[in-house]
């Protein structure tokens, strides 16, 4: 038999891939994908490794990958529907699927390969400790490989370099007076200082660590005070955590994926001393001197119990296991139902929401202005994110619209591309034609409104007011800046919705100065450290731009530092697994 490509197409989660698999003479010798809409970081890394392993063992019979299962089953699935169905019989090796168990002796554990852990594991492994990152997903990052990577630099010298002699209005003080002021002083003090204290140090670390490179961030938002923002070239935390991880392993760190720590262990004397992670074909046991918890948010869990009716665009796999697996050590918790809530949301799917944050952003600069069902302005739409979700947050039907001419549409569509939709997607939001979320609707005015259910006679009224207002360079309403007034051009209008959307939540665990965990009696769980989102409190009820971000940097830098210290003295020879007693049952799937 001679070479031959074949044609698979799968149902992702996003809608439908395509591959081609290569076969010469009844063996798979590539397979490439033509089409896909599944979010890229998490897909190259899933695709990657469920390639080499068909490759690897010359059938489609192998497992899906962990934390992207629904995709990458899909494939597998019709992957070997199409070899079938073109009688191509490859010599399968049998997969590995014998369950191992594993025991590992290190001096600092660490749960969760977002930024928080990678960064904690690379500053105690660069203090000369033996180093392990569970991770549950066969694949890395977390809810951090999902956004554009940017963060602050206060106090860096990556930022004296960048910024120049803006970097030296900038200083950690007045990073917590922003802090302070955005948040309404919702803030925890201790937590905030230590941040802005700290961004500084582990920028400068991880930049020489992994040897990366930052650029000013493209968007400095008007939250900061002064510019401070910094991001990876390519705008996305994809190349940060990919370069991390690379470093950390080439410097002797462990990364197991597939991981999922179900159980924490203490000795007689109350210490915590080894955990039990639990994998597809591995149990995995760890003794360790200190365990830095660095396991993200719980968003997933609160969008799947209805907590709240904002829809959720966060990952599905932030399920907040901890709240199982760490329960019998009564840890001390603030604030659980605080979330980050913006107002840049397109409802997707019942609850489910993706962010139009780069598109509205543009927009908006470019004049678009936002209105109600009654057709009214509700905000000065130049402003914060904050006051945009509050003014959305106060209709009765918790959605306004964006009104836009055809310029401000084609900038708004080619960023929408850019950042997370695709063409047959949008087409499908065009052909709902108003009747169900997402609203996305073009025409005359009248057509939009009444697609939209606007109120077409106040709409028009507001759009001529709009349009004085532009020409006086004044906005006598709600005071925008005049720069952000443009008028609108043509007959053509484009309607879309804007929805409250949510993904990461600010409350969580109580940590003290040293970032050890505390239990309801506020007195620290020996060898316990936590880092990242599980964390509350930083950034109170609400986190400026680039500020979680910036969390997970400057505790993940700490918590590290201190977890590598704690291991220098805090272990004794009765401490060993062996002596464990089990505190805590496993975890939900
Ligand atoms: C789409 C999106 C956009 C965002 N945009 C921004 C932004 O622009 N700026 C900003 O500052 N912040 C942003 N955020 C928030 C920010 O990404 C997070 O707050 C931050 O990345 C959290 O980092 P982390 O390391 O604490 O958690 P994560 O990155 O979520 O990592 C936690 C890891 O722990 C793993 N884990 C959980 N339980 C277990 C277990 N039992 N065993 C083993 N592993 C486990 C998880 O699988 C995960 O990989 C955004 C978030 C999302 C989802």
């Amino acid at each position: 038999m001679t070479k031959k490509t074949i044609k698979a197409q799968a149902d992702g989660r996003n809608g439908e891939i395509d591959f081609d698999i290569n076969v010469d003479d009844n063996q798979i010798k590539d397979i490439t994908v033509t089409k896909s809409s599944e979010t890229p970081a998490i897909f190259n890394q899933a695709f990657g490794k469920l390639k080499n392993n068909i490759i690897e063992n010359q059938s489609f019979d192998v497992d899906a990958i962990s934390g992207a299962s629904l995709m990458t089953q899909a494939m597998l699935d019709s992957g070997k529907k199409a070899l079938e169905e073109e009688n191509i019989k490859p010599e399968a090796k049998k997969e590995n699927t014998e369950y191992e168990k594993k025991e590992l002796d290190v001096d600092v554990a660490v749960i969760g390969s977002g930024m928080a852990g990678l960064m904690a594991a690379s500053r105690a492994l660069s203090m000369g400790k033996r180093v392990v990152v569970l991770e549950k997903n066969g694949y890395l990052g977390g809810a951090t490989i999902l956004n554009g990577s940017n963060v602050v630099g206060t106090g860096s010298k990556v930022s004296a370099k960048l910024f120049g002699d803006e970097a030296k209005k900038d200083s950690p003080k007045r990073l917590v007076n922003d802090i302070t002021r955005e948040s309404r002083g919702t803030n925890y003090p201790m937590l905030s200082n230590l941040l802005a204290n700290n961004i500084g140090k582990a920028v400068d670390f991880i930049t020489s660590f992994a040897d990366l490179t930052y650029q000013k961030a493209e968007t400095q938002t008007i939250e900061h005070s002064v510019d401070r923002q910094i991001e990876m070239p390519s705008e996305s935390s994809y190349e940060l955590i990919t370069k991390v991880a690379k470093a950390f392993e080439e410097k002797g760190g462990q990364i197991l994926l597939d991981a999922r720590v179900e159980k924490l262990n203490k000795d007689q004397n109350g210490k915590l001393v080894s955990l039990v992670a639990n994998g597809k074909h591995q149990e995995v046991t760890v003794t360790f001197k200190s365990l830095v918890l660095a396991a993200g948010g719980w968003g997933a869990r609160d969008y799947k119990a209805h907590k709240t009716d904002i829809p959720y665009y966060g990952p599905m796999t932030s399920t907040g296991d901890y709240f199982n697996f760490a329960k019998d050590m009564n840890l001390v918790t603030r604030n659980l139902d605080w979330y980050k809530v913006y107002p840049h949301g397109l409802e997707v799917e019942p609850g489910i929401a993706k962010l139009t944050t780069y598109s509205t952003k543009e927009v908006t600069d470019m004049g678009a202005i936002f209105v109600n069902h009654a057709g009214k302005r509700i905000v000065n739409e130049s402003a914060p994110y904050t006051h945009f979700r509050d003014a959305i947050a106060a209709q009765k039907d918790k959605v306004a619209y964006i009104i836009m001419d055809q310029k401000m549409w084609d900038r708004f569509y080619e960023l929408m591309l850019k950042y997370g939709f695709n063409k047959d997607e949008v087409q499908g939001f065009f052909d709902l034609d108003g009747k169900k979320s997402p609203v996305l609707v073009k025409g005359d005015l009248q057509t939009v409104a009444d697609k939209a259910g606007i109120d077409y006679k106040t709409l028009q009224e507001t759009l001529d007011n709009y349009q004085a207002d532009v020409k006086a360079k004044y906005d006598p309403e709600f005071g925008r800046d005049a720069k952000f007034l443009h008028p609108y051009e043509g007959d053509t209008y484009y309607v879309i919705e804007q929805k409250l959307r949510f993904c990461t939540t600010l409350g969580g665990y109580e940590i003290n100065a040293q970032m050890q965990l505390l239990d309801t009696e506020m007195q620290p769980v020996p060898n316990f450290y936590a880092a990242g989102e599980i964390v509350g409190g930083a950034n109170g009820h609400d986190s400026m731009p680039s500020m979680m971000n910036s969390w997970s940097y400057a505790s993940g830098f700490v918590a590290g530092t201190v977890a590598a210290d704690n291991s220098n003295y805090n272990f004794d020879e009765s401490s060993k697994a062996e002596d464990s007693d089990a505190v805590s049952g496993a975890s939900e799937a």
